[in-house]
């Protein structure tokens, strides 16, 4: 049975590769049911995303983002690791792939098996939450909990600063460390694999530019067109769980 040209010409890529590099957009995870946000007819075309400012500023905007936070808990919390995922977690048990740059914030590299050292999250991670001030993790459960209760909003435990997730909220600044380290791992890579990232948004968008033009061959996996299609060495519009799976051999 023949395979498509995409899927042989990938896996004869990662064959050849020393230091691979994943950077994933929401594309992966819409394969697992979790709704691409920006997309349009996405949340946040309909519903306007609440900026750090108003986060900060008002109590009010506070109720409404763990409100919002936790409606959507009950939609897609349950979402798991997908083909994609499972492909990308193999590539790195193998040693083909040295890191996962992602745009999502839903922690299912991790969930999947990747080690949370080999993971770069440039948005952030709203699976727990995070004191603004001192960093301290603080779980959902126990604030959903009080928050369900008597509308009680999270502080934090060590010096009672505001709790929020720890995402990269609109008008909040890129988290310099993950910026850092995805550099880094880009400038590193001899190949850079996008999945399910459009691209449009910069300064991810950069990175797979970056690898390029320093000399790693570029691949990108993604449903429709993207900015850098021509940029690349392999473009396939096609499933990433497919073309993944079908490449690693994982199902
Ligand atoms: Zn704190």
């Amino acid at each position: 049975m023949s395979e498509p040209t995409g899927v042989t010409q990938l896996r004869e890529m990662l064959n050849a590769a020393r230091h691979g590099v994943v950077f994933t957009g929401a594309g992966i995870s819409t394969e697992s049911g979790i709704p691409d946000f920006r997309s349009p007819g996405g949340i946040w075309t309909r519903m306007a995303p609440i900026d750090f400012q108003d986060f900060i500023a008002s109590e009010e905007a506070r109720r409404e983002a763990w409100r919002r936070r936790f409606a959507m808990q009950d939609t897609f919390g349950a979402a798991e690791p997908n083909r994609g995922h499972r492909a990308v977690a193999t590539l790195v048990r193998r040693g083909i792939v040295s890191a996962v740059i992602t745009q999502n914030v839903d922690g299912l590299h991790q969930a999947s098996g990747v080690p949370d050292e080999q993971v770069i999250e440039l948005h952030g991670n709203t699976t727990y939450a995070a004191c603004l001030d001192c960093g301290e993790r603080h779980e959902l459960a126990p604030i959903r909990a009080a928050f369900e209760r008597d509308g009680t909003l999270p502080r934090c435990v060590k010096c009672e600063g505001l709790v929020k997730t720890a995402t990269i909220s609109f008008g909040q600044a890129m988290p310099v460390l993950a910026m850092q380290r995805a550099e880094r791992e880009t400038l590193a890579a001899d190949l850079f694999i996008v999945l399910g990232s459009s691209l449009v948004v910069y300064p991810a968008a950069g990175f797979p530019e970056m690898a390029k033009y320093n000399g790693a061959k570029l691949v990108i996996v993604n449903r429709e067109e993207t900015g850098l299609d021509r940029l690349a060495d392999l473009v396939v519009h096609q499933s990433i769980g497919d073309t993944m799976g079908d490449a690693v051999g994982v199902n």
